[in-house]
């Protein structure tokens, strides 16, 4: 018989152990090494068992052993530290409450999906894991955030490998109560539901989940509740789920009932509300649409002054540039939701364009969550500086006429949460050598801080935990499907911490090309094996459910890794996830990626690698791009020439065999006196180098000045006085929009040029323009030079200068005029554009006008 519901009963504490509760119940114990010890110390199987969950473990622990711990005076002693540091940790001022005014007063940050811990399976890879890492550096740098998501009844799948290689997925049901998650509830004790109305007359409902990331919370929405009928109850059952309508559902409770949870939440907690809305991927755009229509409801605001409002406030960050990784629902689909009343006082018509990929190469039946991102947030960028410029061409259709440059798209590169991140044994040491277990000013170039020999030590201590855990998995895996139940002795002998280990672990999309190391497979076969310098690959990833492609190429890769000659040299490890992931990185020497560029946006487990003194071993795309620098790690060289996919997958597959061969082999199996100098320098640098710019409280910080801080002031300038700016700036809009096709730059003159131009000599630029009823006050009139190419094309980096109005247009044609000083050598050369300028526009561009002299 099937209960209908199951739930933890949980023990009664005694006064002594009471802090437990609130230690569980708050997030921080997954990266505070202290506290996480503390719990896996009640007892080391038991905490394996549930999945090291300290909720959980108060759970399954049990009255007498929870009786002998309340009589034990040095574990109290450890409660009561853990209990203060937890305190102090909550209270205290941080990086945040220094900066100066103007900030933001509270920030909403949507994500999809969010990879906290293990234990919370909400995630399933990158994205997920980078929004648990924004969170919580968020809170380690005092940042008022709050994040915003779903609870996923089964969250992502568990994966494992039958006989045949062929993945199988399995979903086990989560328990919010056992897990240390709060229901919210409003003052009279009942649990605060959000509901949105949808076509049909139905209505979809949801309760709110707290959990508690250190100082922020994050609020997840979870439709299983007994006021939803069996069908909406099934909206937040697994993450990206289903398809079409399901999908939709999610993202519509995301973002319209995400807005509402963070509204109730933030007037239950006494916080201000939100001023800045961050939202993490097109997932979460219908908050914009939301918030549009409560300025026109409540504030009596037009459409066009709450979408300057909204898009004021809004942050957007795009993470991909593969297009399946795009959100995008049938146009008809989206109309029908926007018709029927969702979106209270909402122009349905106007809305929905908001969204249409109503561009040349745009599909006009096609609803895109991207292009609405990008409509409702004034501040947008990738996620390296690779993708920010690979964006920029992406979407660059949205501001026609505007040079990809221009786009504004800007970037700022992800990070990594390093106390998350980092093995507990070089927290350990960091804290024994620098005094702190993380700041971003180690310096582990410093040989008379840290020997070689210990550094090395440790380095392969960490392996041999990744290979005792290997064999684990895989005698576990392997075990449970042979007759016997007893796993082969092959797997005893599998992996080797001596040997040089190459990690390479991610989701099974065609461009992260999981395959590629198969291309050759009788060379890859003489690396594994060679007698002396043998080189060993430790593999993992999920392939989407519903991606058989994917499937496939894993099977590929589990059946090579079959094949005797190899095997225990080549081992892939079914359901790599976050506790796997720890595991892994920490336990391998170098870090492989090898996406078809430019297509993998930022990346980020190689940065996860290098913190723990892995190098990376990658195509040179995302963040390796730009932090490369030829000490850290090897760069695949791009075949970008190549006449196809095969050619070009053959070609960088050869320069992958080559670099691990000539170079890697090499410098990792010299050794002076047991130690490899030359690979050891490298880790070093990396660790030193990376560890400065590879975390997310970089990351952090630069949301908070570039984007959080720009955006919450344009947001207050524009909300002041009843609306006033956002008013003022929807008709600018407006004006200058129904003037702009008649701007035009009638002439240029330019007196002065002396024959022989030289550096120090000073032009003189007059440019007549026509302003067709605009004030000269409307528009920026701008001169833009710099060094030209030979197709006379401003290449690389070009100035602008603002030209002055010279008195009133004659004949309706305003004379603008400024000097050009010739600062550069070598070709030059300018021309001069007109753009709209108002003090709110973030870029000149945005609006897409711009007119350039002809
Ligand atoms: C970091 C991480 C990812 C993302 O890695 P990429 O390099 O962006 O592919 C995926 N899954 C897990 C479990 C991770 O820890």
């Amino acid at each position: 018989m099937k209960a209908i519901r199951t739930f933890t009963v949980r023990p009664v504490l005694d006064a002594r152990l009471a802090p437990l509760d609130t230690l569980a119940s708050n997030w921080r114990w997954s990266w505070s090494r202290a506290t996480h010890s503390l719990f896996a110390s009640m007892d080391a199987d038991i905490w394996k068992e549930v999945g090291e969950n300290p909720a959980r473990m108060l759970g399954a622990l049990g009255q007498q052993r929870l009786d002998e711990l309340a009589a034990d005076d040095d574990f109290v002693a450890r409660v009561q530290v853990e209990h203060e540091r937890l305190n102090v940790y909550l209270r205290g001022d941080r990086w945040f409450q220094q900066l100066v005014d103007p900030k933001p007063a509270h920030i909403a940050y949507f994500s999809p999906e969010f990879g906290v811990d293990g234990s919370l399976p909400q995630y399933s890879g990158g994205l997920g894991i980078l929004a648990g890492d924004h969170l919580k550096s968020a809170s380690d740098l005092g940042v008022p955030l709050t994040g915003v998501g779903l609870f996923y009844r089964a969250g992502y799948f568990r994966q494992s490998i039958g006989d045949d290689g062929w993945q199988r997925e399995s979903y086990p049901l989560l328990d919010p109560y056992g897990l240390g998650l709060t229901l919210l509830r409003g003052v009279d004790g009942t649990p605060v539901e959000v509901s949105l109305e949808l076509p049909g007359d139905r209505r979809l409902h949801a309760r709110v989940w707290v959990a508690d990331i250190g100082r922020v919370p994050l609020l997840l929405l979870d439709s299983e509740t007994p006021s939803n009928t069996e069908d909406m109850r099934r909206v937040t059952d697994r993450l990206y789920g289903g398809g079409g309508e399901h999908r939709l559902l999610q993202e519509l409770l995301l973002g319209v009932g995400g807005v509402r949870a963070v509204r109730a939440w933030s007037e239950l907690s006494g916080r201000p509300q939100p001023d800045v809305y961050h939202t993490n991927e097109g997932h979460a755009g219908f908050q914009g649409l939301e918030r549009m229509s409560e300025l026109i409801t409540h504030d009596g605001l037009s459409f066009d002054a709450a979408l300057m409002q909204v898009r004021a406030s809004t942050v957007f960050t795009t993470h991909t540039p593969v297009p399946a990784g795009i959100d995008r629902f049938p146009r008809d689909l989206i109309a029908t939701f926007l018709d029927s009343g969702l979106f209270e006082d909402l122009d349905a018509t106007r809305a929905l364009a908001l969204g249409l990929e109503e561009y040349k190469a745009g599909d006009h039946g096609v609803f895109n969550m991207a292009v609405l991102g990008l409509h409702l947030g004034q501040h947008a960028n990738g996620v390296s500086k690779l993708h920010g410029e690979v964006s920029r061409g992406m979407f660059g259709a949205l501001w026609p006429g505007v040079d990809t440059d221009d786009v504004p798209i800007t970037s700022i590169t992800n990070g990594v949460h390093a106390p998350t991140w980092v093995h507990p044994a070089i927290k350990g040491l960091s804290e024994q050598v620098f005094g702190d277990a993380h700041s971003d000013r180690h310096d582990w170039n410093d040989r008379g801080a840290i020997g070689d020999a210990e550094l090395w030590a440790i380095r392969t201590a960490m392996k041999g935990e990744l290979v005792a855990e290997a064999r684990r998995r895989v005698a576990a895996s392997i075990g449970a499907d042979t007759p016997s139940g007893i796993a082969p002795a092959w797997i005893e002998t599998m992996l080797d911490p001596e040997v040089l280990t190459i990690g390479f672990a991610r989701r099974v999309p065609t461009y992260k090309r999981l395959t590629l190391m198969l291309r050759d497979p009788e060379r890859l076969t003489r690396l594994l094996t060679d007698p002396e310098r043998p080189v060993q690959i430790v593999i993992g990833g999920k392939s989407h459910p519903a991606d058989d492609s994917g499937k496939l190429l894993i099977q590929q890769l589990v059946r090579f890794s079959r094949d005797p000659r190899v095997r225990g040299r080549i081992v892939f490890l079914p359901d790599y996830d976050i506790a796997l992931a720890k595991t892994l990185y920490p336990g391998c020497d170098v870090w492989l990626n090898n996406p078809l560029r430019p297509l993998e946006a930022c990346g980020t487990s190689g940065m996860k690698a290098a913190l723990n003194g892995a190098l990376n071993l990658s195509i040179l795309d995302g963040w390796w791009d730009e932090w490369f620098d030829g000490q850290n790690g090897w760069a695949i060289p791009t075949a970008d020439t190549a006449a196809g996919d095969e050619e070009r997958d053959d070609a960088e597959a050869a320069a992958l065999y080559d670099l691990i061969e000539h170079q890697l082999v090499p410098t990792y199996y010299d050794r002076e006196d047991g130690v490899p100098p030359r690979w050891l320098a490298m880790v070093r640098h990396t660790m030193t180098d990376l560890g400065t710019k590879a975390t997310s409280d970089r990351m952090v910080r630069d949301y908070v000045t570039r984007l959080y801080v720009p955006a919450a002031v344009h947001a207050a300038a524009l909300r002041a006085d009843g609306f006033a700016e956002a008013r003022g700036l929807a008709d600018f809009v407006a004006r200058v929009r129904s003037a702009w096709t008649n701007v035009r730059i009638e002439s240029v003159d330019s007196s002065g040029i002396p024959d022989q131009p030289q550096a120090g000599d000073t032009l003189e630029v007059r440019a007549h323009v026509r302003l067709d009823g605009l004030a000269a006050s409307d528009v920026a009139v701008e001169l833009v030079y710099g060094a030209t190419d030979a197709d006379d094309a401003l290449a690389g980096d070009r100035t602008l200068q603002p030209l002055t109005p010279l008195g009133d247009p004659v004949d309706g044609v305003t004379t603008f005029a400024g000097t050009l000083p010739l600062s550069i050598t070598g070709t030059f050369g300018y021309t001069v554009r007109a753009v709209p300028t108002h003090p709110q526009l973030v870029s000149p561009v945005e609006l897409g006008l711009v007119t350039y002299a002809s």
